[in-house]
């Protein structure tokens, strides 16, 4: 492919944005490899033509059209989608056609650079000519990523819900794996399970997704997981257990962190990381807070028609949240009855850790406050050691870092901050054993006090 360098900033208005889906395809970048698929058949169940990008595979691409400054998430999804479209009109020759397509990349409001990615790449994009017309389909957060206006009005609000269970299975099943595999009877019989069972939840959604039959994929989650039990060797003791916490692509995205969570399982961890389903919460949590803000101060003014828009906002915001939490308390109870994975937190609980605690607050946003608050949460919920996963650079978690590692320090949990660019970082192996060396001491001396623990009534099943 051959760029140009020609910038105009007509097409970030024209051509980034929420479209219609109708009879387009829908590339979907892998952040996380099951919650990507899943989500992809969960719009293929409602007619939505949506396939999953391979990834890491064009990172040359990547590096090649980025100055070297931005996010190293938005140097891995610029190649990404580089990579995909050359091999695309490769397989397609003359009939490629990039309206065809509509490459998905949400997008975040400030202070952190998420925001700009979908720019940035639109300003790459338009230095192909053949590339021009490809579409950008960007969610915001603005409006807690909003569906509307994707597929049929009267549809959307199921592809949501259907969207959000997606989400929620798909941590599941992230969940499972990590739970599973530092117990395993043989090696790599955990990956291949939970290989399969990402095929069989794909056809479940893309078969009931649509129509919320929630139930029947319920059932065949309990059949994944009971099946998944059987993998655990009993005899195996307990493992010191790890909280990841850190920015959402690095820490889900396995290639991006070299594969860190089977690094500190080579090293004699069990790990749960941040979910998924934390990250939507939080942006449906923060879209309520700031409406009841702009409620109180347009009341304060008696401006009111603002305060009837916020009002309505509250309304909506708070239903969806309260949806959300019902659906996510439903899945991990179902599954908790079968197996002890670990709990998800509720985003006002994690603001209440802030609060309590001063540490940080949620006026200033991102993910430095679930990240701060889940490590205190950690910590104090008897974890050994928690790790901070980051792009090199990452505003949000260079604060997360300033914040957390005193107060880990003060918990006497250790503590290991791990940020990564494309390079490979020479004592990255070296830190992680010490770290690793740090918990089993930690473990020794506390043991795990509350989540994950081996406990043979429930995992002998
Ligand atoms: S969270 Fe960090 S890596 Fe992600 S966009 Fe913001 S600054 Fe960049």
């Amino acid at each position: 492919m051959d760029s140009q360098k020609v910038v105009s900033f007509r097409p970030l208005m024209e051509k980034v944005g929420r479209f219609n889906l109708k009879n387009k395809t829908v590339l979907i970048p892998q952040m996380n490899r099951i919650g990507g698929h899943i989500l992809a058949a969960t719009f293929r169940g409602f007619g939505v033509n949506a396939r999953v990008m391979d990834t890491y595979k064009g990172l040359d691409f990547g590096k090649e059209y980025t100055s070297g400054k931005e996010c190293y998430p938005c140097q891995v999804t610029t190649g990404d989608i580089l990579y995909f479209m050359e091999k695309e009109q490769e397989i397609c020759g003359d009939a490629f056609n990039p309206e065809d397509y509509i490459y998905f990349m949400p997008e975040s409001s400030g202070p952190c650079r998420f925001g700009m990615y979908n720019k940035y790449q639109r300003i790459v994009l338009d230095s192909f000519p053949k590339l021009k017309k490809l579409k950008i389909g960007a969610l915001t957060t603005n409006d807690g990523y909003s569906l509307a206006g994707l597929i049929e009005k009267e549809r959307v609000r199921d592809l949501r819900k259907a969207a959000y269970f997606s989400v929620v299975v798909s941590d599941i099943l992230d969940r499972l794996l990590w739970r599973v595999r530092p117990y395993e009877k043989q090696s790599g019989m955990t990956d291949d399970f939970i290989e399969k069972s990402m095929h069989v939840m794909e056809d479940m959604f893309e078969r009931y997704g649509a129509s919320k039959d929630f139930d029947k994929i319920l059932d065949k989650l309990g059949d994944i997981v009971n099946e998944g039990k059987t993998i655990i060797d009993t005899n195996v003791p307990p493992k010191p257990l790890i909280g990841i916490v850190g920015e959402i692509y690095l820490r889900t995205h396995v290639h991006a962190n070299q594969n860190v969570i089977r690094v500190l399982e080579r090293y004699g961890a069990e790990v749960v990381n941040a979910s998924i389903a934390e990250w939507v919460n939080y942006t449906t949590y923060d879209r309520l807070r700031d409406a009841k803000i702009r409620f109180r101060l347009n009341l304060k003014q008696l401006r009111l028609n603002s305060t009837r828009k916020y009002l309505k906002e509250i309304f909506s915001y708070r239903s969806e949240l309260f949806y959300q939490e019902y659906r996510q308390k439903q899945v991990y109870s179902r599954v908790q009855a079968l197996i002890d994975l670990a709990q998800d937190h509720k985003i006002a609980h994690l603001e209440n850790i802030l609060v309590r605690d001063n540490l940080y607050s949620f006026d200033a946003g991102t993910e430095a406050c679930l990240s701060i608050a889940g490590m205190v949460e950690y910590a104090r919920g008897g974890y050994n050691g928690v790790v901070n996963v980051y792009p090199f650079t990452c505003m949000p978690s260079t604060t997360t870092s300033a914040i957390a590692k005193p107060i880990m320090n003060r918990l006497r949990v250790p503590y290991l901050d791990t940020p990564y660019d494309s390079s490979s970082q020479p004592g990255r192996e070296a830190a992680i054993r010490t770290f690793m060396y740090q918990a089993y001491q930690h473990f020794e001396r506390h043991g795990r006090k509350r989540l994950g623990r081996v406990n043979k009534d429930v995992v002998a099943g």
